[in-house]
């Protein structure tokens, strides 16, 4: 791969407000052209989102870095994503934090990004075929949540499995037809919710594809 398009990339993202140099240095670190198919591989290290099969897409670059930023992740800490898509996100997190859990409702993908994470030998995550809207309780609670799909509202059992000092990081989307990336930050006082930026993310989808049904 060319470093002359990453280090256009990571200039457009500093440029863009992704500012957390262990951030960049995990973004720089994960070969992208290793998680789009081939005929979008030139495009790889463009600021875009690529199509992934199932209808899906791996997030822009952009958002990756402003959302992980956004995490305020730590070595120690325990992640829980939700929509691990082509592995590109959850590849990022496990260069950030101690251990990662991710969910995928569609099973395609999901064999594809444990590949994808197994031949990179990122051995500090555990991958599961499920309804991430469920979140995944039997490894609660999670130190931090991402959510890489959007819904008109969080669900109460991802909320329930934040750990008390944890934040969740997801799009929510809006009445008037957008979207935008709030953060959660749970304390003993509850929750307190604050808006960042504007996002497109695909939905969040409830339940398992027909043909994935267990
Ligand atoms: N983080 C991914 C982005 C994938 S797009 C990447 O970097 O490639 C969002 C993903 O969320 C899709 O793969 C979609 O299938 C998945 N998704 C949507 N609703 C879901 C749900 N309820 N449970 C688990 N995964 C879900």
């Amino acid at each position: 791969m060319n470093p002359a398009l990453r280090i256009r990339l990571l200039m457009e993202l500093r440029r863009c407000g992704v500012s957390d140099t262990r951030v960049l240095a995990a973004i720089e670190t994960v070969p992208r052209d290793l998680f789009v198919a081939e005929p979008f591989s030139d495009q790889a290290w463009d600021n875009a989102a690529l199509p992934i099969g199932c209808g899906q897409t791996i997030s822009q670059p952009l958002v990756v870095g402003l959302m992980t930023q956004a995490l305020e992740i730590t070595s120690r800490c325990k992640v829980l994503e939700v929509g691990t898509g082509s592995g590109y996100q959850t590849a990022v997190l496990c260069h950030l934090c101690r251990r990662v859990y991710t969910l995928e409702r569609h099973r395609p993908l999901l064999a594809e990004a444990e590949a994808r994470l197994r031949g990179l030998r990122l051995t500090n995550v555990v991958a599961m075929h499920g309804d991430g809207a469920k979140g995944w309780a039997a490894q609660a609670p999670f130190d931090r949540i991402l959510l890489t799909a959007s819904a008109a509202e969080l669900p109460q059992g991802l909320l329930d499995q934040l750990a008390v000092g944890g934040v969740l990081v997801a799009p929510v989307d809006l009445p008037s037809g957008g979207q935008q990336v709030v953060r959660v930050r749970r304390s003993e006082a509850g929750f307190a919710t604050e808006p960042l930026f504007p996002v497109r993310f695909v939905p969040l989808v409830s339940g398992l594809p027909p043909a994935d049904a267990p």
